[in-house]
């Protein structure tokens, strides 16, 4: 049985609803269908979650914007109208969404989760309406009832263990489920979503809770390629690419596959396969435990802005006993999570995403570093890019970061910042950001 899950730009239009269906009827394993909210018809184009978001935020005791609220109705309405479905979906899309205005104008959070996971219950609803007209067994399944236990933090759910128990139920189940994505429920009972473009957690977690043989992943290019192809011209299409590969790619800028996505199938060894919607006969890449190296040692570089560096240096650091806990336990106490933690004997940095370091956080934390640590300097850097070669292959391979510092210094590419970890999948340099398309283009050529 395959869990397959159908990106925004996939479900964004009556003719993309068309491609879908066509899709589950080349394959009968094609059982769970995972959806989510309609997304960009061409480049300018806004995803409804977008509009949604928007429609959110301009919710006062008294009102909201008409015409946000409008466009988004149009959304569902021209895909009603394009495949002939009842007209009464329409409504009930209009319905839900002043229904939660109505229910959570005082609780901005709650408010905007419930008008977020809208975009992809309705659009779920909608895509069950239009395989029952095509004649399929068809039944929409809210999270809910499928067992989609979270936990009650707004815009960051987590899954509850417990959920995957509930989830295998739906094996028992006949015909087609579609399911929406992006969301659960809390045990209080609140609506909760994923962190943004979740709906491939969804996928994931119903893969691995009816052990699905196969997870795939539907979107709008033809496979995942080994560098961002909007920095460099034609790179190389992966075929295949291991779990851990794709976490480093993922979490460093590759945003074909949310990065946390992978987790719970990487512990049932499902395979997940990412495809075109629009070419769903182009072989796509599968992302698996293990593959075999081929003698090349990186698979891909990827490239991430947005990060900050705090720099601290104090004499005898390295004999002072638990010092790096303390600076880090400062950053746990203000609810920062940290990237990395690059080293040298008096002087340690982390490295933070530059959006958690906002509302006033960054002085009073430096300010407690100073008077807590007593370090003899602090101070922050900003705009800097991590820059990720990845592959298994480099592992034990000898001459691999030589390549990428030649490269680097003969394009004139400072290099602030080198990191690698035990497990050598990956290798990260820190360049500033005005320098990566050149790191980015240089490394390409010198590995592939
Ligand atoms: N619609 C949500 C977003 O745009 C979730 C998703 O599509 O995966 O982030």
């Amino acid at each position: 049985m395959k869990v397959v899950k159908f990106g925004g730009s996939s479900v964004a239009s009556g003719e993309q609803f068309r491609k879908v269906a066509n899709i589950i009827e080349r394959d009968s394993q094609r059982k769970i269908v995972i959806v989510s909210a309609p997304g960009k018809r061409y480049n300018d184009d806004v995803k409804t979650t977008d509009l949604l978001i928007t429609l959110a935020e301009s919710v006062t005791t008294d009102g909201y914007d008409q015409e946000i609220f409008n466009a988004i109705i149009k959304r569902y309405e021209e895909i009603v109208r394009d495949l002939s479905l009842h007209t009464e979906l329409i409504d009930e899309v209009r319905m839900s969404l002043e229904d939660a205005i109505d229910r959570y104008r005082h609780q901005q959070a709650r408010l905007l989760d419930v008008l977020k996971s809208s975009g992809e219950n309705n659009n779920a609803k909608l895509m069950a309406a239009y395989l029952a007209s095509l004649g399929y067994e068809v039944s929409y399944v809210s999270p809910q009832e499928a067992g989609m236990m979270v936990t009650d933090e707004p815009g960051n759910a987590q899954i509850l263990p417990e959920s995957y128990e509930l989830l295998a139920k739906l094996k028992e189940r006949s015909g087609i489920l579609v399911i929406p994505g992006f969301f659960g429920y809390s045990h209080e009972g609140h609506i909760v979503t994923f962190p943004r473009g979740g709906s491939d957690i969804t996928g994931s977690i119903v893969a691995a809770g009816v052990d699905a043989d196969e997870y795939e992943n539907f979107t709008d290019v033809d496979s995942i390629y080994c560098v961002n192809p909007l920095m460099v011209n034609n790179p190389c299409e992966l075929k295949e690419l291991t779990y851990r590969e794709m976490r480093e790619l993922a979490y460093s800028g590759f945003s074909v596959f949310h990065d946390e996505a992978l987790q719970p199938v990487v512990e049932k060894g499902i395979p997940v396969c990412v495809k075109n919607t629009n070419r769903p006969e182009a072989p796509g890449t599968c992302i698996v435990a293990e593959r075999k190296l081929n003698g090349q040692p990186v698979i891909g570089i990827a490239s991430d802005n947005g990060f900050c560096s705090l720099n601290v240096s104090k004499y005898l650091m390295n004999r002072e006993l638990g010092f790096g806990r303390r600076l880090l336990a400062i950053l746990e106490d203000e609810g920062i999570s940290y990237e990395h933690t690059p080293s040298g004997i008096d002087n340690m940095s982390v490295i933070i995403r530059c959006e958690r370091f906002m509302n006033g956080k960054e002085e009073r934390i430096m300010q407690r570093i100073r008077t807590e640590l007593e370090v003899d300097q602090i101070h922050i850097e900003r705009d800097l890019a991590m820059i990720m070669v990845v592959g298994e292959g480099m592992n034990r391979a000898v001459g691999i970061a030589a390549k990428a510092t030649k490269a680097l210094a003969e394009a004139g590419v400072n290099l602030k910042m080198i990191n690698q970890g035990s497990s050598e999948v990956s290798m990260m340099f820190g360049v500033e950001v005005n320098d990566v398309h050149k790191a980015v283009n240089c490394l390409y050529k010198a590995y592939f």
